[in-house]
């Protein structure tokens, strides 16, 4: 018997019905956090001039082949100007839609780092699975418009990897901003949300769209309602924090291995 959580949502579905999980997406907005998990999987580079993805675009794909699973690691490259990481929802967004259309998974994984709220219980380090999704600075004073701004949703429950694992939960919050704008604290407090992220609730919402079964595994790089500077902090936890959530990962997609989405 499937858990009821997992079963009721509407993305399991499809997925159900075609037994074990064969295909994982990972999205994974940083090449920082990106790597780390290409070398465990021993994943390959997909060639540019043999890619999936339309020309022009600077998204990357790693694949393989790992206990049983076929994994595919997307990241959304870096900025063709600018040459840094394209982090925030528009560029996830944009690679999540073209990996669910091209790719089409079983499951989607988003991993990456975050911000965690000490007051919620957060510390540098700690992994969460999100239970819920949503946006802090889409703001709409228009009724109804209001609460598509917000894009409030729940994610595709895993009661036995959460049980498994040991991983915390909480509510994740997602913005464009690293910073944190008055503005923006009241909207993440009426989120009730531990983490916050630049992609999350846009990956869940394409996720959505499309009737895909994803789970959000974030790590803590900052205390956002602590004293250090959060872009300080980032910097000075990114690769330590990495390995955590390299770690986290690696239990999650070997435990995915040869289960179904409703054992999840
Ligand atoms: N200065 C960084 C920029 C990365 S932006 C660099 O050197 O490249 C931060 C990334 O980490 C985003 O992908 C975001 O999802 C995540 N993140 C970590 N801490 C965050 C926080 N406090 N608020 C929002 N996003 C955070």
């Amino acid at each position: 018997m499937a858990p009821p959580s997992s079963s009721d949502h509407p993305a399991a579905a499809a997925v159900e019905a075609a037994g074990a999980i064969s295909k994982v997406l990972i999205v994974i907005a940083m090449q920082t956090e990106a790597l780390p998990l290409v070398n465990k999987f021993q994943l390959v580079e997909a060639p540019t001039d043999e890619s999936v993805f339309p020309k022009g675009a600077p998204w990357t794909r790693f694949h393989g082949n790992y206990k049983g699973l076929h994994i595919d690691l997307v990241w959304p490259g870096k900025d063709p100007v600018l040459g840094v990481d394209s982090v925030g929802t528009v560029s996830a967004a944009l690679v999540t839609y073209a990996s669910i259309q091209l790719l089409k998974p079983d499951l989607i994984i988003n991993a990456g780092t975050a911000g965690g709220f000490k007051a919620k219980g957060a510390g540098i380090g700690d992994v969460f699975l999100a239970t819920d999704v949503a946006f802090h600075d889409r703001r709409i004073p228009i009724p109804v418009f209001d609460s598509y701004g917000i894009g409030a949703r729940k994610t595709f429950a895993t009661p036995n990897i959460v049980k498994e694992l040991s991983l915390k939960v909480g509510k994740l919050s997602t913005g464009d901003s690293l910073d944190m704008s008055p503005h923006d604290e009241s909207a993440i407090l009426s989120n009730d949300a531990t983490i916050k992220d630049m992609e999350g609730a846009a990956v869940a919402y394409v996720a959505d769209m499309f009737s895909t079964p994803a789970i959000f595994v974030k790590a803590v790089t900052d205390i956002v309602d602590g004293e250090k500077p959060t872009a300080e902090e980032f910097l000075q936890n990114l690769i330590a924090v990495t390995m955590a959530l390299d770690v986290a990962v690696t239990k999650v997609v070997d435990f995915i291995s040869g289960k179904c989405i409703s054992e999840l």
